[in-house]
């Protein structure tokens, strides 16, 4: 058995110090918020390249509170993709906010940027690309397109990690970047988890009172607010966590550096990151046509193979009311039903790459040979 992902393997290679790390944090009794959280967002801070780092308790939190701090809510609108997790479309719509889709590029799976203008209606505040399967979508045209017009750019870097484009560090290109540390994401907490990063002083004040329950100072409450704020503990766990980022981020490059080899033979499209992009590998995703059949011969020989997404969210019924109908993005509704996520992680050894593409290679040529 290959799974997707494996914590596990991960937990048992950091178990000394993460177990250290979580009892001192509960030593401390500080649990939400405090040192060990304050220092997180200074490491991460400056793996991201910005001046400012806000933890909170989610990714979606993180983007919530981005749009806010950047002053979208409602009547406004957000140009993003349908081609993402749920959550991007969820926290603009928590903003009051309403979510405008556009297709994505054919190469990259990421945002277009040649589909944006049109997009665009007095409406417009904000574009927020998302960075899938952790590859970061073409900045340099958006953020043009974003000044020309006077937009605010929130990156969804949920899955991107330690990604670059043109050496520039994930969520430090746009006004703001967000990101999770759900336990499955390149960097996981052991809980729930994500932060906010920008360069603006201004937009991390707001995220700071607004994560908090506006508070400037206990029970003085300057503004409406959440309660988003970070666990000690899961400041603790991402703390050691930093020390192996860039170990395992390398460990999973290696990882589709293999797949890239091996399936180069064969017929399927693969990630194609543009030469100036550390893609970051969060999901190493093929299309292919029968992909049902396959992913389902996959799981037989168990190998744990996924979709990211099935179903994009402009078809989802949850947000039927925004209006939208199949055909409206081809592209974005065409690789949903052909993306399949094959197994990537740091530990994933070789041999087990191979077994995953052998298992691949028989399962779609089956029935030519
Ligand atoms: C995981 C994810 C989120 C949400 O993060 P949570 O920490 O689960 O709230 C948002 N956007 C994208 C693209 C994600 O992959």
């Amino acid at each position: 058995m290959i799974p997707l992902t494996d914590l596990k393997a991960q937990y048992q290679q950091i178990k000394p110090r993460v177990d250290e790390a979580i009892l001192r944090a509960v030593a401390s009794t500080q649990f939400v918020l405090g040192p060990e959280v304050a220092s997180f967002e200074e490491r991460f801070a400056a793996y991201c390249n910005v001046s400012h780092c806000r933890a909170v308790n989610s990714g979606t939190s993180a983007l919530h509170l981005a749009l806010l701090a950047a002053g979208v809510g409602p009547g406004d609108e957000v140009i993003t993709v349908s081609m993402t997790f749920v959550a991007t479309t969820a926290a603009i719509l928590y903003s009051g906010a309403k979510p405008v889709f556009v297709d994505i590029d054919p190469v990259t799976w990421t945002i277009n940027p040649a589909n944006i203008e049109a997009a665009i209606t007095l409406r417009t505040r904000a574009i927020m690309p998302v960075h899938l399967h952790g590859l970061m979508a073409d900045m340099d045209p958006i953020m043009a397109i974003a000044e020309r017009h006077g937009l605010v750019v929130i990156e969804d870097a949920a899955q991107a990690h330690g990604a670059a484009y043109k050496g520039r560090a994930a969520g430090s290109i746009g006004d703001l970047g967000c990101f999770s540390f759900y336990p499955g994401k390149n960097l996981g907490a052991y809980g729930e988890g994500g932060a906010v990063v920008t360069n603006r002083a201004d937009f991390a004040r707001k995220v700071s009172l607004l994560r908090d329950w506006g508070q400037e100072t206990k029970y003085n409450h300057v503004v409406p607010g959440y309660n988003y704020r970070m666990d000690g503990i899961q400041g603790a766990v991402l703390n050691i966590k930093m020390d192996y980022i860039e170990e395992w981020t390398e460990a999973r490059r290696a990882v589709a550096a293999r797949y890239d080899d091996l399936l180069a033979k064969l017929p399927f499209v693969r990630p194609q990151p543009p030469a100036h992009c550390r893609h970051v590998y969060h999901v190493y995703a093929i299309a292919l046509s029968h992909r049902n059949e396959t992913l389902r011969r996959l799981q037989e020989a168990g190998i744990g193979a996924a979709i990211h997404y099935p179903v994009p969210v402009h078809l989802q019924k949850a947000y039927a009311t925004l209006g939208y109908r199949v055909g409206d993005l081809p592209l974005t509704e065409a690789l949903a039903h052909q993306f399949l996520s094959l197994p990537v992680y740091a530990e994933l050894a070789p041999e087990d790459v191979v077994e995953v593409v052998t298992q691949l290679e028989k399962i779609a040529f089956a029935d030519a040979a």
